[in-house]
């Protein structure tokens, strides 16, 4: 296949007009599948139900809504579609299904987008009620905010252009122009075990792969699920390398101190996986990469913050 020469502007475009489409691929390629609303459950919601040793939901529900704090540029986990402002993937999908656990309507759930470095800093001001989106729990986190879940476990990966000979694994970044988001585990990563890669930060993943696209950086890090998602966005471009390279179990983040909110929610991804939503849930979202469904991480349901 002959390659088609692209100048960065044109690169940075496509791109751009690709987001716009909601995930349509370039003229002559297959539309990339977005999630399947069709597919997805509908989630029961528990009208009787009530956390009254929670002050985040009962400052919830005096407002008659959740706000849940997401990504929006993350293909197949956390997107919000610019035309209709609708937040779609697997990270909203468990939002929702233990929304309605809480008792509150799936539909009416607010979403805001908050990048990874403002996680800690909006559930401890209470900008949000709790937060979603490809969170990896650890132990310096812990001691700011609580963790629900785990409910998936991702891994750290490579994305780079299909033109890119050089980079195979962590082990090939050295002088290599590596992007990732500030305040992320994989950018601390990098910069711990692979310091002669040169780091760059953005504060969101897209942003990093504008400058692949461009020729501004070599390589885009983060988890496999969300490179997975930039890849099938851009068919023949972009490809995910090697094999991922750490362990990043994702837990729903909610505000220091409120354990009966993380219990909670514990509660409710264990009932989601129990009786199928879960999967169907994956299976119409993050599942469009091709990933068939996982048996979930063993929740941790650890006593105290
Ligand atoms: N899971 C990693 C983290 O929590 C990377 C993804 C992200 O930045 O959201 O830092």
């Amino acid at each position: 296949m002959q390659r088609t020469h692209r100048t960065p502007a044109a690169l940075a475009l496509l791109l751009a007009v690709t987001a716009a489409l909601g995930g349509c691929g370039k003229e002559g390629s297959p539309p990339v599948k977005g999630p399947q609303p069709d597919q997805i459950p509908l989630y029961r919601v528990e009208s009787g139900f009530a956390l009254p040793d929670s002050a985040t939901w009962n400052r919830a529900k005096r407002r008659g809504r959740l706000v849940v704090g997401a990504k929006e540029d993350q293909p197949y986990m956390g997107e919000k579609d610019p035309a209709t402002g609708r937040y779609s993937g697997f990270d909203i999908e468990i939002a929702k299904m233990t929304a309605a656990s809480l008792g509150f309507d799936p539909a009416g759930v607010d979403f805001r987008t908050i990048a990874s470095a403002n996680r800690e800093t909006a559930l401890q001001n209470g900008q949000i009620d709790y937060y979603v989106g490809t969170y990896t729990i650890n132990d310096n986190r812990k001691k700011l905010v609580g963790f629900a879940g785990p409910y998936y476990q991702a891994g750290q990966s490579l994305l780079v252009r299909t033109d890119e000979n050089d980079i195979h694994g962590p082990q090939d970044l050295a002088g290599k122009r590596v992007c990732s988001a500030a305040g992320s585990t994989p950018y601390q990563r990098i910069e711990k075990d692979y310091p002669k890669a040169e780091l760059v930060a953005y504060d969101t993943y897209s942003v990093c792969v504008d400058n692949l696209l461009t020729y501004q950086v070599d390589a885009v890090t983060t988890d496999d699920t969300i490179l997975m998602g930039y890849a099938a966005k851009v068919p023949g471009e972009l490809q995910v390398v090697g094999r991922p390279f750490s362990e990043e179990p994702y837990g729903i983040g909610v505000p220091h101190g409120d354990t009966a909110l993380r219990l909670a929610l514990d509660d409710a991804i264990a009932a989601h996986e129990k009786n199928g939503d879960w999967k169907k849930a994956y299976d119409a979202t993050l599942g469009l990469s091709g990933v068939p469904a996982p048996k979930p991480p063993a929740i941790d349901r650890y006593p105290s913050d």
